[in-house]
């Protein structure tokens, strides 16, 4: 099939929006460790989750082995709202770079929390609601994933609880704004209204807070407080679950057309994009089907894959989540005030931490300021506002894009961009006035925080 016949943007039709999720897991030949208890260090049994997470949830969390995944009919009908999401041909960008490779991104900025993290609220909610709960708490970093689980507790009628790290509740009000909208009370972190958070503020007078502080926090409130639970937008098994409705629209709006991407980039924080994106083509992987290159981007303050440990460690500061085996920094490791808020979690989801041990997929770092170029480099031909976050995967794809250039290779290159930058116009204040810096942690700073890791050698996984 010649170029020409690709349209700029792929749109799925509404009756072909997912009607499963696929669940790598079941194609992994080494499943991802289990989550255990910080005190026994035996895998935590569903009942032991319980207390914490819905139910359903528990129990995607805890299955390996179904490959596919039922989306209940009321979760179908919340994505037909904002779904199917395109999946663009980046001719612009392409023609700017002057590359033989053919970029194509899938776009989930489309609706009003501004990321894919909608897809995996919607379904947290729908499954805290079923189960009868009054309502759910969470911690959000820069914003988004308050603000979509806020869109979905509003819609199921649920209450919800938002800490947001303290920073970015200063630096980004208008989140905060957006999330009262929907209804949800929004707390900035640490603060004095938990246990946790007074014993954080007491060691750490003056701190700025973290995911890690957060998450404590969220947890305690869900644990002490009749009817909740907690939720969380990334890192855990059930997210990436949910989130690979990215993967499957793409791969079928590409499979449309004939088009195999050679690579596939995503941003990676807690991984859950990512994992999402890739899942379809990861289990062709597995299955030694087909051979696609992996490559996630993270930012060099915050390094988990490239410069962390694979090994058992807590999700949180305050040290009341269970274990997660991942590739860690260390659960007090605090990164320098990094504008990619949404990439600053400590830690990676145990199902990519696996694949990439395994060598299924690579990493590399980028700097900020690089990120920022690529962001506008990309804004001015390509229209959208990216998200910082997201722009760590242009940056990528540019780089991957200008490699091509030299060697005269027509790669298909695929990325995604998960979400717009409207919230984060003080990071791009700081870029245009040139005061934007690089943060990139010592060895001994990245020491401190390995220091802290549990020690987990008596674990038998
Ligand atoms: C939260 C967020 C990310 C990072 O989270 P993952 O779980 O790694 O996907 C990336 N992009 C945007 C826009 C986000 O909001």
């Amino acid at each position: 099939m010649s170029e020409k016949e690709i349209p700029y943007k792929i749109y799925l039709r509404e009756d072909e929006i997912p009607k499963t999720w696929y669940n790598v897991r079941a194609d992994m030949k080494n499943k991802p460790a289990p989550l255990i208890h910080p005190g026994t260090h035996k895998p935590l049994s569903a009942e032991e989750m319980e207390p914490i997470f819905c139910r359903e949830l528990c129990e995607q969390e805890l299955d390996n082995d179904t490959r596919f995944i039922p989306i209940p009919e009321e979760i179908q009908d919340f994505y037909k709202m904002y779904r199917p999401s395109p999946v663009v041909r980046a001719y612009c960008l392409e023609k700017k770079l002057d590359t033989p490779a053919h970029i194509y991104y899938k776009f989930e900025g489309n609706n009003t929390s501004g990321s894919h993290k909608l897809n995996s609220a919607i379904a947290q909610a729908y499954y805290a609601k079923k189960q009868g709960l009054k309502g759910v708490t969470t911690e959000t970093g820069a914003g988004q994933w308050g603000t979509a689980l806020s869109m979905a507790c509003a819609y199921f009628g649920l209450d919800c609880k938002v800490f947001m790290v303290k920073v970015s509740y200063e630096q980004k009000p208008f989140r905060r704004e957006v999330m009262r909208t929907y209804g949800a009370s929004v707390t900035p972190s640490p603060s004095e209204t938990t246990e946790v958070g007074r014993k954080i503020l007491e060691e750490f007078p003056g701190t700025t807070g973290s995911l890690g502080c957060a998450i404590s926090e969220a947890v305690e409130v869900a644990t002490h407080t009749e009817g909740y639970r907690y939720v969380l937008g990334s890192v855990l098994n059930q997210v990436l679950l949910h989130q690979s409705v990215i993967g499957v629209e793409a791969k079928t709006a590409l499979d449309d057309y004939g088009v195999v991407p050679d690579i596939i980039i995503g941003c990676a924080g807690g991984g859950s994009n990512l994992g999402g994106l890739i899942s379809p083509f990861m289990g062709e992987k597995l299955r030694g089907e087909k051979d696609y290159e992996i490559i996630a981007v993270e930012p060099a303050s915050c390094p988990s894959f490239t410069r962390g440990k694979f090994t058992y460690d807590f999700c949180d500061t305050g040290h009341v989540t269970p274990l997660a085996k991942m590739y860690t920094l260390g659960s007090e490791f605090i990164p320098s005030a990094n504008h990619a808020g949404g990439l600053r979690f400590h830690g990676m989801s145990p199902v990519l931490s696996q694949l990439y041990d395994e060598g299924y997929m690579k990493a590399v770092t980028a700097e900020q300021t690089d990120v920022f170029k690529a962001a506008t480099e990309f804004a001015r031909v390509e229209g959208i506002l990216p998200a910082p976050e997201s722009s760590h995967a242009i940056k990528a794809a540019i780089d991957e894009a200008l490699k091509c250039k030299e060697t005269g290779e027509s790669k298909n290159i695929l990325f995604g961009l998960t979400g717009t930058g409207y919230f984060d116009m003080v990071a791009y204040q700081k870029f245009n006035d040139g005061q934007m810096e690089d943060h990139i942690p010592t060895d001994s700073e990245l020491e401190a925080g390995f220091k802290n890791i549990p020690d987990t050698s008596d674990v038998q996984f």
